[in-house]
């Protein structure tokens, strides 16, 4: 489920917001409830992505290079 984080441009404060479907609206500051909110670029939860590294690329040419003639 898509998590974004969300940084008030009134008071700073930071908070998470759970968004179930495409809305361009963002949410409105839980503390100060202004509506001048910016949404944060982050992935997921940081730190949790170092304990899954991805194999960028496949080791070798593979596809069909070996029974190229
Ligand atoms: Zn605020």
């Amino acid at each position: 489920m898509p998590i974004y984080e969300y940084k008030c441009d009134v008071c700073g404060h930071e908070f998470e917001e759970l968004v179930l479907s495409s809305s361009a609206e963002n949410p409105p500051c839980p503390e100060c409830k202004s509506p001048d909110t910016a949404k944060m670029l982050s992935s997921f939860s940081s730190g949790a992505s170092f304990d899954d590294p991805v194999p960028a690329t496949p080791p070798g040419g593979g596809c069909g290079s070996s029974g190229f003639s």
